[in-house]
């Protein structure tokens, strides 16, 4: 059934780089032989899954939408599909993303521009749009996506769908293509928090070839999700986050979802993070310094595309000039700049310093309250085309979600209501390091 809608809808969706039809339905086979003996099946057997085309599927195709990568086949699994698979998950296909998940709209993809199922004239959000978009337009019931400063919970937000970033370390980012690897966190998006609960208990815990990966013991996300919430449960409001650049609807349905939890008998009160101001100028040095140094690899000698030329600096030089977007080598400029000699106190290192000091608005926030709550996004989402010369308007984009994975934290972006052309609008809700539980708990509450 879930082949034969992407059939359909695919055409105008185009939510996805490769469709694996042939070993999906083997796999839904076995599981319907299992149903069909008597066998008890888990959880997750027969459930489609859409995975973000930057984890490493062995013997299929794996591009981060990127041209230097458009003949990539891994070698190897990633850890988090690995485990997907043994659950007896049935991989649908890989879906599309801003290049090397630089962006904020899936329009930075070096083969297509997904669109917005709730109206195909605009973005999905980036960088995980073309997962967002197949949950939304029921391509897959779940799917995985990546999120470096916002790429899974903004593009949930604009499509409509529950978007979870876990902490850092807590999903192993074996076979994940390293962005930026501070920041870096794969999560699921879902249709509901349940089911996002159900996937991160599949995906979670200690990895042996992720080097930050966390050493914690991974509890049942679904004991946390209760129809009442929490007696005493203390809301924190982000002061910041209602500020200048917040549309007017966004704000005002973001409040009214404040209210209702209010009246579900939490305790709300209003809670300033100075220096999340500072959160975009500091996540672009980092994540542009880290990718310039993680992209050096596409040499045009281990992976990928190559030019070919008789001199071996031609080679890498025209391989890099016809393979990477405008975006991508943007960035790479950028990061090769702050980390030069002579430059890396000024912009790197004052950059992590300032890092700091956004973690510690958070750790201030949470000794006073529970969770952090504040919009995904500053809009809905955005017309086609409408940012792309601009890119600092898009990088604006992620306001809200930045300092959530400069300070290694979970966020989970779920819907919240709809804007007067009938667009999603998304929550965000933030809890401390490890604290998923708190972030089920609320936001299924809520739904
Ligand atoms: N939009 C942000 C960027 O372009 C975040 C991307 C992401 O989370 N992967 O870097």
């Amino acid at each position: 059934e879930v082949l034969k809608h992407i059939e359909t809808v695919e055409p105008k969706v185009k939510a996805f780089l490769s469709v694996t039809a042939e070993s999906a339905l083997n796999t839904a086979k076995q599981v319907d032989t299992k149903i069909a003996s008597g066998e008890s099946i888990g959880i997750l057997e027969g459930i489609p899954l859409g995975v973000k085309d930057n984890m490493c599927t062995k013997g299929i195709k794996t591009t981060c939408a990127s041209q230097i990568l458009a003949n990539f086949v891994p070698p190897y699994e990633s850890t988090v599909t690995q485990k997907l698979k043994d659950a007896g998950v049935v991989l649908v296909g890989k879906t599309n993303l801003d290049e090397f998940a630089m962006g904020s709209s899936t329009e930075n993809s070096g083969f297509q521009v997904t669109a917005n199922p709730w109206d195909l004239a605009r973005v999905p959000g980036g960088s995980s749009g073309g997962s967002a978009a197949a949950v939304a337009a029921g391509e897959c019931v779940v799917a995985l996506g990546s999120d470096t400063g916002g790429s899974i919970r903004q593009p949930a937000s604009f499509c409509g769908v529950v978007g979870l970033k876990p902490t850092y370390g807590l999903v192993s980012r074996y076979g994940l293509v390293a962005y930026a690897s501070s920041l870096d966190q794969i999560g699921p998006f879902s249709r509901t928090v349940e089911d996002s609960a159900i996937l991160l208990n599949a995906i979670a815990g200690y990895d042996n070839y992720d080097s930050t990966s966390l050493k914690v013991d991974i509890p049942d996300y679904t004991q946390y999700l209760q129809p009442e919430l929490k007696k005493g449960l203390k809301v924190g409001i982000i002061t910041e986050t209602f500020g200048e650049g917040l549309d007017s609807v966004v704000a005002e349905t973001v409040q009214k979802a404040i209210a209702l939890l209010e009246s579900m008998g939490a305790e709300v009160k209003e809670i300033s993070c100075p220096r999340f101001r500072y959160g975009l100028p500091v996540y672009y040095m980092i994540a542009s310094s880290e990718a310039s140094a993680n992209l050096a690899r596409y040499d045009a000698v281990k992976y990928g595309v190559r030019e070919e030329s008789e001199d071996l600096l031609n080679m890498y030089t025209n391989t890099r000039a016809s393979g990477f977007g405008a975006e991508v080598k943007r960035r790479i400029m950028l990061g090769t700049y702050a980390l030069s000699a002579g430059y890396y106190d000024a912009y790197y290192l004052k950059a992590q310093k300032v890092r700091t000091l956004i973690k510690q608005d958070f750790d201030n926030a949470f000794a006073d309250v529970d969770v952090l709550v504040c919009p995904t996004a500053p809009s809905t989402a955005f017309k086609a085309g409408e940012k792309t010369d601009d890119p600092l308007s898009m990088y604006l984009s992620d306001l809200m979600t930045i300092p959530v994975n400069l300070a290694g934290l979970p966020g989970i972006s779920i819907p919240c209501g709809f804007d007067s052309q009938g667009l999603p609008i998304g929550l965000q809700l933030i809890s401390n390091v490890l604290r998923e539980d708190v972030l089920f708990h609320v936001a299924h509450a809520y739904e």
